[in-house]
């Protein structure tokens, strides 16, 4: 073989990978179906469902010429094989042909299927109709809670997981998976431990959680995502991960602190709101869940100990409490936190978690 072949199919073959499964130098110099496409996709904020019907597809087609680009390109890089007079190219340069030119039709003849009347031959259509007719109704109003903020979301190479008030969405180069949280199963099936990341310089743990939806016909999938995110997958999910293999999860050490804090808070006596004081009004801390939390000198008779009286209304919540206590410890000593003490983050009053109250009525 002439050696201009060779060389020129390792670069076609290495481009195609690049393609098919961007590496990060390429995702960020643009180079992906999606920043190519940017202005036929529209945009993922607004109409998610649309997004990526459209993105799925061109994936599919795009990725199906490529074998007949190679052949395309061969042929003019090297004229010497006759490639496009196919009489005297040889018999395997036709084979090669035929097969390029029919993985070719099939991703446009996919691609076709698929955006017929108006896309409701996508799989992803089909998925949407298992949870609701019309499968429109149901993408609306997936789209409406995507655009919210607050959902938790995480990419992971070609693969991005999003996770919303009442969704989990797992989107992958051609296939989009989908199901509706209140009726879905997790469970945690295996965890990977990576030494060193490519993506970064420190150990990292993937984990694997199977999604098992009760819907009919919505098949189980398997989303996976760092275990320092596991936190922040919890706090979104209604329903709790089952860990019935006991995969030890390495969670980040404020994770692990703010469950610890939580189970003593929940021990300690709850503060009762007085004739006259209003219901809890959202933390100041994330905006977002009802201000829970009144510090209560309870750990020692006044006078006594280190701690010192705080009289200010709830103004955190549990979780932004936890993250303030664990801020100021000592970062190199997390096996004393729980025994220690903070300042109250508005009148730096000295506190310990024996004196946080959860609010009650
Ligand atoms: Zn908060
Ligand atoms: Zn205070
Ligand atoms: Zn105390």
């Amino acid at each position: 073989m002439e050696e201009i072949v060779i060389v020129f199919t390792i670069a076609y073959a290495l481009v195609s990978l690049c393609f098919v499964a961007p590496p990060r130098e390429f995702v960020s110099a643009g180079l992906t179906v999606q920043n190519i496409l940017s202005g036929y996709l529209g945009s993922e904020d607004m109409d998610v469902v649309g997004y990526h019907l459209k993105r799925t597809t061109s994936t599919v087609l795009l990725h199906s010429l490529l074998p007949l680009g190679y052949y395309i390109c061969l042929g003019l890089v090297s004229p010497r094989l006759q490639l496009f007079d196919p009489a005297r190219a040889g018999l395997s340069a036709n084979i090669c042909l035929l097969a390029c030119l029919s993985i070719a039709l099939g991703g446009a003849v996919c691609a076709r299927y698929w955006s017929w009347n108006k896309w409701s031959h996508h799989p992803f259509a089909k998925l949407l109709l298992k949870h609701g007719s019309p499968w429109r109704a149901v993408a609306s109003s997936v789209n409406i809670e995507f655009r919210r903020i607050t959902k938790f979301s995480s990419i992971i190479g070609g693969t991005s997981l999003y996770i919303t008030d009442s969704w989990i969405i797992r989107c992958s180069a051609y296939k989009i998976d989908i199901a509706h949280q209140p009726d879905v199963h997790l469970s945690i099936i295996h965890a990977e431990d990576h030494a060193i990341s490519h993506e970064s310089s420190v150990a990292v743990q993937f984990l694997n959680i199977k999604v098992s939806s009760i819907t009919p016909g919505v098949k189980p999938f398997v989303i996976r995502l760092n275990s320092t995110d596991y936190g922040d997958l919890r706090e979104k999910l209604q329903a709790p991960i089952r860990n019935a293999r006991n995969v030890v999860i390495h969670q980040s050490l404020s994770d692990k602190f703010i469950e610890a804090f939580k189970e003593q808070v929940a021990q300690n006596d709850s503060y009762h709101l007085q004739d006259g004081e209003e219901e809890p009004e959202p933390c100041i801390g994330c905006m977002q869940a009802p201000a829970n939390i009144k510090l209560q000198k309870l750990c020692a008779s006044a006078g006594e100990g280190q701690c010192v009286p705080c009289y200010c209304r709830p103004m955190w919540c549990i979780d932004c409490m936890g993250k303030w206590f664990a801020s100021r410890q000592d970062q190199h000593q997390p096996e004393g936190w729980l025994a220690s003490t903070s300042p109250c983050p508005t009148c730096r009053a000295k506190f310990c978690i024996l004196d946080v109250c959860l609010v009650g009525r």
